[in-house]
This record gives C-alpha cells, structure tokens and sequence, in this order.
C-alpha cells in the first residue's frame, strides 16, 4: 500500500503549490474509518481507496479529486457521513464523496425499484460535477484490475457492467486509454477462450512477419526527417478486445494489419499536422474511404486528430493518427484534462473541453422549455448514445436500441407478454403501445387474454426480437385464414362438377400434387399458390370427359372459313353471348375480339382483315376465364361466402390474387371459368347484393393503360 508520503510526492510532482496538509488529513481518516476492514483479497481495505488516488495522479488532477478518491467508499462502508466530511474537508470534497456514493448504489440496487431514480442521480451528479465520474471509473478500474479476489459469479456481473457502462463511459469522455484496458480486464473474464486465441494467433503472426511496427515506424520516421518535420511517431498492437470486436463487425478473419496495429504520429506544431499528412500520402497511397479529420471537426469531448489508412508494406493496409502535442494530452485525458495541471498551474491546454460547457451545450437544445427529464434524457442519450434503458415493474433493467417502443419492450420481457399487449402504463400512466421509450422510464405492459399481434405493430417495433415474433403470430393466424379459405374454395369446385368434398379426397389430391398433407393442401388453395382446378383434376383426372353434349370448343364461333382457327382475344376476353368480331393474323388464325374492344380502333384502315362473327347458340362447356376485380370486407367468413356464391354460379375459380390487403378490406383478382356472358351477369348481380362486397368490376386489359371497364350495352 502506498503510503501518505508517496502519495503527496505524486501529486506534487505534477503539481508543486499542492496542499499536502489537506491530503494527508483525508489519508489519516480515510485509513481510519476503514481501519479493520478487508478486500476480498484479503488487503486492508484503505489500500483500495489509495489506489484509485493513485490513478488518478496520474491524470494529473486537483486536490479534491484525490482526497475524493481517498475518502470515496466512507459514506457508504464507515460510520461517517455527509456533515462530517463537510466538516472536516469542506463542501466541495462532500459533495464529490456523496455524488461518488450515489453512483456506487446505482450498482448495489439493481433488482430494486429505486433504480430509475438512482440513474438520476447519476446524471444530476454528473452534470454538477463530471470529477464524480473521473473517480468511479478510476474506482472501476482498480476493481478490475484486483477482480480476480472475487468469486466468478460476481466477476462476470461486474465484468459485464464494466463493459456495458463503464467502458463507454470512458470512451465518451474521451479517455480511450481507461476505455481500452477496462475492456480487456472485462474481455479475460467474459471470454478468456476468445482472447487467448486471439493472442495465440497474434504471437503467430509476429513470428511469420517479424517486427513489423519497428519496421514501419522506421519508414516513417525516416520519411518526416526527409520532410524537416519534428514528429515522433510511435506504433503499438492494438488490445485484444478491440481486434475481437473488429472481427465480429466484420465478421473476417485475423488478418487485416490496420485492425491489428494502430500508428501514431505525434508533431511539435498543428501546423505540422497536414503537412505530416502531406508526407505519408506521398510517400503510401491513401486508401479511400477512410480519411477522417477530427481537427478540422472536432469531437465534443475535444478530441482532435487525422485519421487515415495507407497501403503500407506488401500491400498491407496501416491505420495512421496524426495530432499535435496539445491534441494528444486531450486525446488521452479527454475531459479530464480541464482539471490537469502541469507544472503547478491548471493546464491550459487550448483544446480541453471545459466540462461545464460540455453540459450546458447538452442543456442549450432545451432551453425555453422546463423540462428537466427531457434535459436529463438527451444527457443520457450522449452519454449511452444508441441505447435506452428502462424499468419494469420488479425494477430489472431492460436495455433496447435507441427508438424502441413499448411494443419492443414488451416483447423484450417475454414473446408471451408481447404478443398479448394491449397497452402500457409508463411511470403510472397510461401510453399507446407505439409511444417510444425514454431513459429511465418505468413501463408496466398490459395484457389481455386472446389479444393477437397486429400487422401494424411491425411498423412500430424495431428490434429483431419483436419483428421476429410478429412474424412468427401473423404467419400462423394467416395460415388458419386459408385453411379455411382452401376449404371453401375445394367444396365449391367439387360441388360444381356433383361431387361431394371429403377428407378422403383430400387426401387423395395432396398425394397426387405431392404435398405434405390435407391441412397444407388447403392452405396453398387458400393463398392462390395452388388453383381449385388442380386439386379437382388431381383427383378426377377424366373430368374434361364428363362434358359430352356440349359445344365441342372447336365449333364455337360461326363464321369462320373453311380451316381457319380461332383464339379469343386476351386483351377483352369475350364470353359466348357478346357481339364479337374477329380479326385476321397471319400465322394466327383470326384473334375474337369484344366488339366493343378499343384495340379494334388499330384495325380500321385494314377492312380486309375484319371477319364477321358470332357464337354458337346453345350450351358452351364452362372454359371461358374471365376476371373480376373485387374489394370485400375483411371479416371471418366473407371470404369463403363469396367463393361459395361462385360455386352456387356453376362458375370455377381458376385463381385467386390478392392486389390489396389492408387491415379493414381485401382488393382482389378472381379468376373464374363459365360458359358465357348470361352467367357471368348473373353471378355479378349476386355478388353485388352481398353487403360485404363494396367494389366489383369485371376486369380487361386494355390498350394504353386504360382503367378496366364493365361491357356496356
Ligand atoms: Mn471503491
């Protein structure tokens, strides 16, 4: 443990005009209010406290911060309170141990429901003081160095903690140094099999390629000396987390050496910053895409720097920084750096962040309106960015990406409770089912018995989890719409041709078509992939036989010369019954065409091809298809009541399209087979006066996009 003494050189050190008297005070009562206690590792326990004072000597900070360090766990572990260190060491350092306390619960009192209000805490904290922060993550840190005292349930929950808040915490603050190493203290707990292979075929990799970062540093090194540009330029491997998670995003191998080695050129000027720039581009080619500058454009927490890639050795890609002195120590310290001294004065470095500003330019987005949690929130979304966490009932956190909505949260606490959500209370009151999440919301989802997800929902969610069910429900209560549909859809074409439908035949059909079973048979009817016909011929394959005493197809229309063929127009599709006219093609035979067509207009100027035309009287076999474009209610059954109208027709529903499905109406194309224009007619008449059907029109193509149009006499 470091004794009192060590500690004061440190911080003079740095810091010459110290008050080592007041530093002293809080080391002897820190170690006495701790006095008898132990770690887990079985130290006394004040050596912790030391320790994170020692840390955070070495980002150089204030007096108070460092008696903060030494006296942070008091409140908290020993008999002392808040006016005896106001007391003892003044306001300022109470009000940092106390904002420490409340951070050091937030962990404590996970499972409680005081948890939404200890996350305020934290940001009121914070935004009074980002110094609190500096000394938990330091705190953090030292417990992430020691965690191995722990027993390894406790290391994976604060590993994950570390990960999840305190790593990006640091990162945010601009502290990517803390960043790195709480990562990889947390990566050896969470995925020891992950990181040792990573080092396994790092040390590889070194032996293969030599001392690669010596080599390039050199190049490099001689390059600016060539230019008269003071630089040191210094390389490392970049820590094994960081390459993990490079390759997950990436998903790619272990092998790109510009996600292993990160170099780092470091100028006496800013000035020489763009002309180092200049240097490497000339001397490597830059690769495109990932040329990025942060001076130019700096980040808000004051990091400043130019990134660029080149193709380095062999063609190897090398990730390059390139910032000033003054930049560097931000880059380092990030927000910190606004309390750093050097040299005995504050450190003016003209690029630190001041933190007060850091907030207020959070808070100026708000101002004029009085809202404080709103305040708090846009915070919070700085600070965890793309993440929103919320509470429920029991107080256990749900985390979920920014833009969630209570639809993903419920679904998030269980597929069960999604799926029969029907709305929401959050923090007591209650919020339709698409309202979007806020930071530290306490949402209690409502649900009901029989309550279905609704295709509209998937508007709303936006995780994987939530759509994934959606899905998953709207298949399956679709499914059960064209089983039933399917098996309307079968009784009517069997009833038209005087048969009855029976399991059996089912059966049958779905043998003969090759599919699964009777249930999918009729799914696949009821969705239009299979047609009524089909399932009739696979059973009753001689159908086309029972038709005898009909007009044979072939003589159908009268008129024609001798030999001459004809095929009926697809553009209008003339039925038996209609005035037609017919019109000569070479190689085509005469193509019927309703004489009402507007294609014929095409023809007028050719009389020779006009070839007068009318249909057999008598009684046509039910082959001609015609369509009918029509809109009905969605409601259970009026589907099914519809195909059986067209059955009741004798009409044959060859297919059936859905163009259109809203959650009120179905808009669709029915094919259907009669045997002429009086039948269609009178199954249009039967469908009309069914109060569900609020549209129907029979449906031609015709030229030049025209609108379709019912046959007009
Ligand atoms: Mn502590």
């Amino acid at each position: 443990m470091l004794a009192a003494e060590g500690l004061v050189a440190l911080v003079r050190a740095y810091n010459p005009k110290t008050n080592s008297n007041r530093i002293l005070d809080a080391y002897a009562f820190g170690q006495e209010m701790h006095e008898g206690q132990l770690r887990h590792s079985g130290d006394p326990y004040f050596a912790h406290p030391v320790a994170v004072a020692a840390i955070l000597t070495e980002q150089r900070l204030d007096d108070a911060t460092i008696m903060t360090a030494l006296l942070h766990d008091t409140i908290e572990d020993t008999k002392t309170s808040y006016s005896e260190i106001a007391k003892r060491f003044g306001e300022e350092v109470a009000m940092l141990v106390d904002g420490v306390t409340k951070l050091t619960n937030l962990k404590s009192s996970r499972h409680e429901t005081k948890q939404a209000e200890n996350f305020r805490k934290l940001f009121i904290a914070m935004s009074k003081d980002l110094r609190v922060i500096l000394v938990k993550l330091a705190d953090r840190l030292h417990n992430m160095r020691t965690i191995k005292a722990l027993d390894s349930q406790k290391q994976i929950k604060k590993s994950r903690e570390t990960m999840e808040i305190y790593a990006p915490l640091a990162g945010r603050m601009g502290m990517q140094w803390m960043r790195e190493e709480l990562e990889d203290l947390a990566f050896r707990v969470l995925n020891p099999e992950g990181r040792q292979s990573i080092m396994r075929r790092f040390i590889r990799l070194q032996k293969d390629s030599g001392d690669i970062i010596n080599h390039i540093t050199g190049d490099m090194q001689m390059e600016l000396e060539k230019a008269s540009i003071r630089a040191d330029v210094f390389g490392r491997a970049k820590k094994p987390y960081s390459i993990w998670r490079k390759m997950q995003e990436k998903e790619q191998g272990f092998s790109r050496l510009s996600d292993i080695y990160g170099f780092r050129v470091v100028t006496a000027t800013d000035a020489e910053c763009y002309a180092t720039l200049g240097t490497i581009h000339r001397r490597w080619r830059a690769v495109p895409g990932r040329f990025k500058d942060y001076i130019s454009q700096p980040k808000s927490n004051g990091y400043r720097s130019i990134h660029t890639t080149v193709s380095g050795r062999d063609g190897k890609l090398v990730e390059v920084q390139i910032r000033s002195q003054a930049m560097h120590d931000v880059a380092e310290t990030g927000v910190a750096a606004h309390w750093a001294y050097r040299d005995g004065v504050r450190a003016e470095n003209p690029f630190a962040v001041d933190p007060v500003k850091w907030i207020s330019s959070l808070n100026e987005q708000f101002e004029g309106r009085d809202d404080h949690d709103e305040f708090l929130e846009a915070v919070k979304l700085e600070m965890y960015s793309d993440k929103v966490f919320c509470f429920t009932p029991k107080g256990d956190v749900i985390k979920l990406p920014r833009g969630a909505t209570l639809i993903d949260f419920a679904f998030a606490i269980h597929t069960r409770i999604g799926s029969a959500a029907v709305g929401a209370k959050v923090d007591s009151v209650r919020a339709p089912l698409w309202t979007r999440l806020r930071n530290g919301q306490a949402v209690e989802i409502i649900t009901a018995e029989g309550q279905t997800p609704q295709t509209s929902w998937l508007e709303v969610a936006i995780t994987g989890k939530a759509r994934a069910a959606i899905r998953r429900a709207l298949r399956e209560m679709n499914r059960g719409r064209f089983i039933r549909l399917g098996r309307e859809l079968a009784r009517a074409a069997f009833e038209h041709i005087g048969r009855k439908l029976t399991d059996k035949v089912l059966d049958t059909a779905a043998k003969h078509l090759r599919i699964e079973n009777r249930d999918a048979l009729l799914a696949q009817l009821g969705s239009a992939e299979i047609t009524a016909h089909d399932v009739v011929t696979a059973v009753y394959s001689n159908i086309a036989l029972e038709n005898q005493d009909e007009i044979s197809p072939r003589a159908a229309v009268i008129g024609l010369r001798h030999g001459q063929s004809f095929e009926r127009a697809t553009c209008c599709a003339p039925l038996p019954g209609e005035r037609i006219i017919g019109i000569t093609h070479r190689g085509k035979g005469v193509i019927v065409h309703a004489i009402d067509c507007d294609l014929l207009s095409q023809y007028e100027d050719q009389p020779k091809r006009w070839v007068d035309l009318h249909w057999q009287a008598g009684v046509h076999p039910p082959i001609y298809s015609t369509t009918l474009d029509i809109t009905i209610g969605n409601d259970a059954g009026v589907l099914g009541r519809i195909c059986t109208l067209i059955g009741e027709k004798k009409a044959n529903i060859s297919n059936l399209n859905f163009i259109d499905r809203k959650p009120d109406f179905y808009r669709m194309m029915i094919d259907i087979q009669l045997r002429d224009i009086e039948q269609l007619l009178s199954l249009m008449v039967a469908l009309e006066a069914d109060s569900d059907v609020s549209a129907l029109e029979r449906y031609r193509k015709t030229p030049r996009g025209q609108q379709s149009w019912n046959s007009h006499d």
